[in-house]
């Protein structure tokens, strides 16, 4: 960026003056926030909900494909999408349908219906593994892929890359720091070493992978074929066929998580890209927003799974939630895989997606910012870095963490939501192009404030 002229605001006169405004402009939020926390620890049923940059969350009142409407009667374009569960649109009239028709027969009965069987053909024939199971979150997912991997191939380790998350799995709560292996901060109640069975290398580091995995003591890799829960790093040419092949030879099985990526293209990053995972994880948006996650393997895993089984004996029915796989999870996923989740969404995604990123690109060039634009598919980063970062280490450098804390509150009070822990803006299928434009106007606007 250019040096700032002397009458340019600073972060923190900007930052003053958006929250003054919001303050302004929010006042049942504000009313509701007070109310919350006399009720809710933290004031709101979920901490991750009092993330956002505004001085209190913004309450929703409803959402209708990429718009959210909250108690003020304030309309956003929405771009965080419920940070991925959202993914196709609020409100999708086929999810809504189907949903309401089954709670009217019954939400589950630790019974399987006749659409459990109409849904795995679904989602053999999208991501290419023929057998499933189901969790009720991604976190509960790979829960089950990491200690599937462990059973299975009688190895302690599991290895993910710096920078990774998983969810709510403390096996993955591992990081480095100055180069050294440690449990995140925010690992709390934790009292096992983690570091002693998760091994941590960095992204796009064949050589560090390569030696991590040589002891044979690694059951897993879990990793995103492409990381997006520290900014978004993408792998580098080559990388995830070294992955898959360094894997192969060291008998450490490939659980590649989708969560995030399925924003790629209909059968995700992996079937796109012909990785060939031996587990693969995806939930969020694959039951349109009902608490659903799928697992898939590969024949010869499930072979060597059922082994296992039997070498343990009866008893492993007892690791599971009593509500995964039940028929409201089901009847969602069915309209979602067989009615949302089109071939024709996906392009109009992609189309938006590349819309957005040409004209953030235009406003970083015009305005001669140090930033980047990358993307997997529909889902779209603003990096503050003239180059993306290839690993976490250079992209903890690169975050400015005020410098995002104001552009979030900027794009909330310009009536634009991004998800809250990074710049991840989410296009989906029903997100009009005026939409995009406004972001993009509203991401020029807030450089020009910057500038002065
Ligand atoms: N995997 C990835 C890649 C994720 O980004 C997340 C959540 N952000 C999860 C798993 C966990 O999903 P959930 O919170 O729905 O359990």
């Amino acid at each position: 960026m250019t040096p700032a002229p002397a009458h340019a605001p600073t972060l923190s006169d900007l930052i003053h003056a958006e929250t003054r405004r919001f303050t302004a402009e929010h006042p049942r939020s504000l009313a509701l926030s007070r109310q919350s926390a006399e009720v809710w620890r933290g004031g709101a049923p979920m901490h991750w909900m009092t993330d956002w940059a505004s001085p209190c969350p913004v309450f929703a009142a409803q959402g209708v494909g990429a718009q959210v409407t909250d108690v003020d009667s304030r309309l956003y374009d929405d771009f965080c999408l419920a940070d991925t569960p959202a993914m196709f649109g609020h409100g999708q009239e086929a999810v809504a349908r189907a949903i309401a028709d089954q709670a009217k027969r019954g939400t589950g009965f630790m019974l399987p219906t006749a659409g459990a069987v109409i849904v795995g053909r679904l989602l053999a024939e999208r991501f290419g593994l023929p057998l499933w199971q189901m969790a009720t979150t991604a976190s509960d997912a790979n829960r089950a892929a990491i200690r599937w991997a462990r059973a299975v191939t009688g190895r302690p380790v599991i290895l993910v890359f710096d920078g990774c998350y998983h969810g709510m799995v403390d096996d993955a709560f591992v990081t480095l720091r100055g180069g050294q292996p440690s449990m995140k901060p925010g690992l709390l109640g934790q009292v096992h070493d983690l570091t002693a069975t998760t091994r941590v290398v960095p992204f796009n580091d064949p050589e560090a992978l390569a030696a991590a995995l040589a002891p044979g003591d690694v059951a897993a890799v879990l990793a995103e074929p492409a990381m997006t829960n520290c900014g978004m790093i993408l792998p580098q040419p080559g990388f995830l066929d070294t992955l898959r092949d360094l894997t192969r030879r060291a008998g450490t099985l490939l659980i590649i998580d989708e969560t995030h990526t399925l924003s790629t293209a209909p059968g995700g990053y992996a079937r796109a890209h012909g990785l060939e995972p031996d587990m693969l994880v995806v939930g969020k948006a694959i039951a349109g927003g009902v608490p659903a996650a799928v697992w898939g393997v590969t024949a010869e895993l499930s072979e060597h799974m059922d082994a296992a089984a039997a070498r343990t004996g009866p008893g492993q029915s007892g690791i599971g939630t009593t509500l995964s796989g039940n028929a409201l999870a089901i009847a969602a996923m069915r309209a979602m895989l067989s009615e949302v989740m089109t071939d024709a969404a996906y392009a109009r995604m992609l189309a938006g997606a590349e819309r957005l990123m040409t004209g953030l690109r235009g406003v970083i060039a015009a305005r001669r910012l140090p930033w980047s634009v990358v993307h997997v598919g529909a889902r779209v980063e603003l990096v503050f870095a003239p180059s993306p970062p290839k690993d976490a280490a250079a992209m903890r450098e690169a975050l400015d963490a005020r410098l995002l804390h104001a552009l979030h509150l900027w794009l909330i009070n310009r009536g634009v939501l991004i998800a809250p822990f990074h710049t991840m803006m989410l296009v989906s299928p029903v997100t009009e192009d005026a939409a995009i434009d406004r972001l993009i106007a509203a991401v020029d606007g807030f450089a020009g404030a910057l500038e002065g």
